[in-house]
């Protein structure tokens, strides 16, 4: 059993090392993770650079590049035989509803997922400095399910962990999706040198009330697990478009 560990928070991350010690008890741990904070970077490939890879210690490397660029390089240059499951995280920080669009922790599952592992990407839902044994050690419990239950082909696992004590943590959910209010903002500057510049900014999401959804399942204090599959495809919309005829 080899279990590849990455993240988008990059390699000096501090869940890694819980993460690798608990996971260990399954198989073959290997680390191979951006070698800077790469949040937020979605399943962006590298292509227009080469990128390098540093060996740390013994399955440790860091790679300057995306999280997407990580799993590639284990697959297809750094990892000898199969990769059997990829665990992304645990990410400092939500990766709920629509935000798995952004996430780089996602992605980074994603790719697994799509190089046929079974995958899981975990995040915590806070971005202050946290004790990550306790959820490292549910990682490795879901994991240990994972292998035993199996996941469908193209199917992964979304986890998000409450922010709150563990022992305080309700229980697990199967979750959905849920649904963010969009604030995002544009915030405009003035640079020293008199040219405008941009940020992206905007408040913490606010989040839709929808039983039964991932962010639901957090604020209650729960831990969620929601099922992701990589086909997109609105199948009840296939017929409804069928009508439109749409011209040549
Ligand atoms: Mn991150």
């Amino acid at each position: 059993m080899i279990i590849l560990v990455t993240n988008d928070d990059g390699i000096s991350a501090p869940a890694l090392g819980p993460l690798r010690r608990q996971l260990s008890a399954l198989g073959r741990v290997i680390v191979v993770a951006p070698d800077r904070d790469q949040s937020a970077t979605s399943h962006s490939l590298t292509l227009h650079r080469p990128f390098r890879i540093h060996r740390h210690e013994a399955d440790v490397y860091s790679v300057d590049g995306t999280p997407t660029d990580c799993v590639v390089a284990a697959w297809y240059g750094l990892v000898e035989g199969p990769i059997d499951m990829v665990v992304s995280g645990i990410n400092q920080g939500p990766n709920m509803g629509e935000d798995v669009f952004y996430s780089g922790t996602v992605a980074a599952a994603i790719e697994g997922t799509l190089q046929g592992a079974a995958a899981i990407a975990v995040s915590l839902v806070t971005r202050e400095v946290s004790d990550f044994e306790s959820p490292a050690r549910f990682v490795a419990g879901l994991a240990r399910r994972v292998i035993d239950k199996g996941l469908p082909r193209r199917r992964l696992l979304n986890v998000n962990l409450p922010h709150r004590p563990w022992e305080q943590v309700r229980g697990v959910r199967i979750t959905r999706l849920g649904s963010r209010v969009y604030r995002d903002t544009l915030v405009r500057k003035v640079d020293p040198r008199g040219r405008d510049y941009y940020w992206i900014g905007g408040e913490d999401p606010v989040w839709e009330t929808d039983a039964g959804s991932d962010f639901a399942a957090v604020h209650e204090g729960f831990v969620s697990v929601t099922p992701l599959r990589l086909d997109l495809t609105d199948d009840a919309a296939l017929d409804q478009l069928e009508t439109w005829e749409i011209p040549t």
